[in-house]
């Protein structure tokens, strides 16, 4: 089985994910080079898989199925056209040949949010990203939060896929809230060069994640000092500590 990152719009990615002849896409925004990348590699379309509904993650699902009859996964809580199996927490999405995933509902950044672990892979959407996370559009600090941890959680050796190549305008923002972690320098000279050669910076891992990612990170001395300092009063709970943060990166 293999992962590929398909770059759509201006800095979304549909992972694919092949094995032999077949592929399913995560969050296909768009169908057009989904299409191409199939065609090329002849390969067949074995499923969808939706995390949430925004439409750079569910815009390309009617035009792939007029191309490939294939079972469409999305979150129950949410209405996604195309969508033919509704999932949420404790479901498994199995595609045969390609792996079997078990789904984790993860509101926050909308209120059905789902992501797909199994096969040492997260595909988490919008909820958590490289070093970030998602806005809060129709969830509250505390869902995120919860949403968050439950995917630190994972084992730390988990690939983590998001759907947006945020990494570096997110690893400036966690310089300044921990301007003194030596793992977040190291990150940023690596994915500042996977950049510059036009790679993308993920897959990244929960263990990365958890050593960078300042809203992993809300129970750690200089995070909450630093959300304390800018909210201008003395935090003392993880959830008040994230909602301060997330409010900071704008
Ligand atoms: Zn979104
Ligand atoms: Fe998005």
């Amino acid at each position: 089985m293999k992962i590929i990152p398909i770059p759509a719009f201006d800095d979304n990615y549909i992972w694919l994910i092949r094995n032999g002849h077949y592929a399913a896409a995560v969050d296909p925004g768009d169908a057009e080079p989904v299409l191409e990348y199939l065609d090329r590699h002849g390969l067949r379309l074995a499923a969808i898989l939706n995390t949430h509904h925004h439409g750079d993650h569910t815009g390309g699902n009617e035009d792939l199925l007029r191309h490939a009859n294939a079972p469409v996964f999305g979150p129950r809580r949410e209405n996604i056209p195309a969508v033919t199996h509704p999932v949420g927490e404790g479901d498994a999405v199995k595609l045969p040949g390609l792996a079997e995933f078990a789904v984790l509902d993860v509101p926050g950044h909308t209120a059905g949010h789902v992501a797909y672990y199994g096969a040492n892979s997260l595909f988490c959407g919008d909820t958590l990203f490289a070093c970030g996370c998602g806005k809060l559009f129709e969830g509250t600090a505390a869902q995120m939060y919860a949403s968050l941890q439950k995917l630190a959680a994972l084992p730390d050796e988990t690939d983590m896929y998001c759907a947006h190549e945020y990494t570096l305008a997110n690893i400036l923002f966690a310089k300044t809230v921990e301007p003194a972690n030596a793992d977040l320098v190291q990150r940023e000279m690596r994915d500042r060069q996977a950049r510059e050669q036009g790679l993308p910076t993920l897959p990244s891992t929960i263990a990365l994640e958890k050593a960078t990612n300042p809203f992993l990170r809300c129970e750690h001395p200089a995070v909450i000092e630093a959300a304390s300092r800018h909210a201008g009063r003395a935090l003392n709970d993880a959830v008040s500590v994230f909602a301060a943060l997330r409010e900071w990166k704008k």
